[in-house]
């Protein structure tokens, strides 16, 4: 059930504690993928498990409208790129959930999209489940699904998932752009060490992997084994014990 497109009573007769909250980034993915693909990869992903979910458990959990924005300056040389600072993302993210937590939807899947929140969602989920606000773990979906596949950064995985979901927003006539300008590994590394803090250092095009192997049936396919995955986070989540309580270690 997505809040967004539900009324307040709907919300309130919802009879479920889990939420799906999704996350993503404004950044640019090269050439031939529009500025959202984070966020609307994330969003779709969250929608499906929530659908999954609610078939085989009969309780849908409720989704959050997607956040677009995150923690992406690595990507500030390329036009349109958005960003905020850690500490604007994690305070946005943990008053989103504490708000769903005040509705009782207080067993939280953050379904991330983007890289770079990775560490900032640990951080804050962490922080609000030791404090007794809400039950959150962040799921990063290419961590689960991408190892079978190359990830890059707007390479064939990315592009696969958005040619199923919106291909009207790839231009598949600027792959071999997006390839000739591609770099090859994330970052500068020199022993082991990372010498580079912005995308423009090691890409041009804004590419890591040439996308031309992108297909939709592929995309299908990521978008079903990564809602699979995290409808099995959900169930995990909803059975684990967690009391809501800051208790004291003699009690
Ligand atoms: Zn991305």
């Amino acid at each position: 059930m997505n809040l967004a497109e539900h009324s307040w009573t709907d919300a309130r007769d919802a009879e479920t504690d889990l939420a799906l909250v999704p996350v993503g980034s404004t950044e640019q993915h090269g050439p031939h993928a529009p500025l959202g693909v984070d966020h609307m990869t994330a969003e779709a992903i969250a929608e499906e498990a929530a659908e999954r979910y609610a078939a085989e458990h009969d309780d849908e959990p409720v989704v959050a409208p997607a956040i677009p924005v995150g923690v992406a300056e690595e990507h500030r040389a390329f036009d349109g790129t958005l960003w905020v600072t850690e500490d604007t993302f994690r305070s946005y993210v943990a008053d989103i959930c504490r708000s769903l937590a005040h509705h009782g939807f207080d067993r939280v899947v953050v379904v991330n999209g983007h890289g770079g929140n990775t560490g900032a969602l640990r951080e804050v989920c962490g922080r609000l489940t030791r404090d007794g606000d809400c039950y959150a773990v962040p799921f990063t979906w290419f961590d689960v699904v991408a190892p079978e596949f190359e990830l890059g950064h707007g390479g064939p995985t990315e592009t696969s998932l958005m040619l199923h979901l919106a291909p009207d927003l790839v231009r598949e006539e600027r792959y071999a752009e997006a390839a000739e300008g591609a770099g090859h590994e994330f970052g500068v590394f020199v022993d082991g060490t990372n010498l580079a803090y912005d995308f423009d250092e090691f890409s041009e095009s804004g590419n890591l992997a040439d996308p031309t192997p992108a297909t939709a049936a592929e995309g299908e396919r990521l978008l079903a084994s990564s809602a699979d995955a995290c409808v099995r986070v959900l169930a995990a989540i909803e059975e684990r014990e967690w009391t809501g309580e800051r208790e004291r270690s003699d009690d």
